[in-house]
Parts: C-alpha cells; sequence; structure tokens
C-alpha cells in the first residue's frame, strides 16, 4: 500500500472513531484532502484510494495542478475546494475553477465570485471564514460582523451560502481544541435562529479534527496526516 493510501485509512479511523464518540454517522463529516504544495501525482494517489475532495490554498499552484489531474485522468469527476487568502483582483479564476471557495470574509469578494462566476459552472459554494481567535489572526469575518455579512452574501446570486470555515490558534492539548469549534457551531446556529441556513462547519485540520468533529464539524481539512509533512509553505 501506499504511503497516502495508509494515511487516508489512518484519517478515516481517526474520523470514524471521533463520530462514534459523538453520535454522528460518519457520513455527516466530508474529508477534505489539502493537497497544496504537494504534485498532482499526489492527487492521483489518494483518487486512486477513493479520495474525491480536495483543496488548496495557492491559487496558480491550484489552477495548474486541477488542470494537470484533469488531463491525466478526465473521468474522475473530483471537487475541488479554495481554502486560502483571497486578493480581491484574484477572484475570476477561483469563480471559475473551483467548486467551493472556504474563505470569504467580506462582501467585495462575494461579489465578485458572483458575478464572474461562468454560468455552466453552476452555484459556488462559499463559506464564510470567522476570526474565532480574537486579535491572534488576521483572517476571517469579526463575529459580531457575521450577520450582516452572512445577511449579504446569502442574498447573491450564483452562490450558496453554506456556512462557517475557522482556522483556531493551534492548541495541543486536545482538552482545549474544543472551545473555539463549539463557538463556531454556536455562531452557525444563531444564523439559523435569523433565518439565515447553512448546513456545513468546516472545522478541524490533522492536529485537532477529532475535537473538530465532536463538536459538528461537516468538512475536516485534512494536508499532512494524508500527504505528510510540508517542505515549503
Ligand atoms: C494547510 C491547511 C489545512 C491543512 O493543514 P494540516 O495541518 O496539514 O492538516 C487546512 N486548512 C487550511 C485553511 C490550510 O491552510
Amino acid at each position: 500500500m501506499s504511503t497516502i493510501a495508509a494515511n487516508l485509512q489512518a484519517v478515516e479511523a481517526t474520523i470514524e472513531a471521533a463520530c462514534l464518540a459523538a453520535g454522528r454517522p460518519r457520513s455527516a463529516v466530508q474529508l477534505l484532502a489539502v493537497s497544496k504544495t504537494f504534485p498532482a501525482q499526489a492527487v492521483l494517489e489518494a483518487a486512486a484510494s477513493g479520495q474525491r475532495a480536495f483543496g488548496e490554498n495557492y491559487l496558480q499552484e491550484g489552477v495548474d495542478k486541477i488542470a494537470a489531474v484533469a488531463k491525466a485522468r478526465p473521468e474522475l469527476r473530483l471537487e475541488w475546494h479554495f481554502i486560502g487568502p483571497i486578493q480581491s483582483n484574484k477572484t475570476r479564476p477561483i469563480a471559475t475553477h473551483f467548486d467551493w471557495v472556504h474563505t470569504v470574509d467580506r462582501l467585495k469578494i462575494a461579489q465578485r465570485l458572483a458575478e464572474q462566476r461562468p454560468p455552466e459552472r453552476g452555484i459556488l459554494n462559499v463559506c464564510l471564514q470567522v476570526n474565532i481567535s480574537g486579535e491572534a489572526s488576521k483572517s476571517g469575518v469579526r463575529p459580531d460582523e457575521l450577520p450582516a455579512l452572512a445577511q449579504a452574501v446569502a442574498a447573491l446570486p450564483n452562490l450558496r451560502l453554506r456556512g462557517l470555515m475557522a482556522i483556531p490558534e493551534p492548541q495541543a492539548d486536545p482538552a482545549l481544541q474544543r472551545a473555539p469549534f463549539a463557538r463556531l457551531r454556536a455562531l452557525a446556529q444563531e444564523l439559523g435562529k435569523a433565518g439565515i441556513a447553512v448546513d456545513t462547519l468546516s472545522m478541524g485540520m490533522s492536529a485537532d479534527m477529532g475535537a473538530a468533529v465532536m463538536e459538528g464539524a461537516t468538512i475536516v481539512r485534512v494536508g499532512s496526516a494524508i500527504f505528510g509533512a510540508r517542505h515549503y509553505e
């Protein structure tokens, strides 16, 4: 078995165990394989093990990889998620090549994605990135500004507001990992009460996916536990 195949099995076991502990069905959690910095070949290997959803952070690298994978295996129906920071002058390739965007944190970006989504690509799925750890991180909408942003994004054409995404400060102690994920879940519930339905919580990475699943993650974004350590970022 290849390393990637074995790693995928181990990640699967972690997600299954957390689902069992949380009393959630395994089907409630999607594994997003974060292939940033790894070549198209690594994506093809993971796809050979049945993995279908892949996440990329760097736009040019992601667009090149999507093309390379499609050329090598045109019959594969992969789902591509953009999970990196977005510059407002770089929205068109994101709107063109990706199925999901997890990192929308201001209205201007969402408006550009909506305008630039090619009709033949259908709806673009969008998550709002929330700055859940306060001052520690620069990306993400502030929780107090989230309801207004969500309302405005939900009203845009060509996009579907699916939910919330967060990258909490790394926290090695598993007992402390759950609190920020619980906060993100509470924010999503508040949106629901305000009439903005969301079905997605994109949270949890290699080091904290178990804690995220315990708190209701519906997408975990896992890179190094599948592909190995990254040598550059
Ligand atoms: C790199 C990255 C991941 C994956 O991180 P790992 O710790 O390698 O699992 C997940 N989400 C985002 C936004 C990332 O940039």
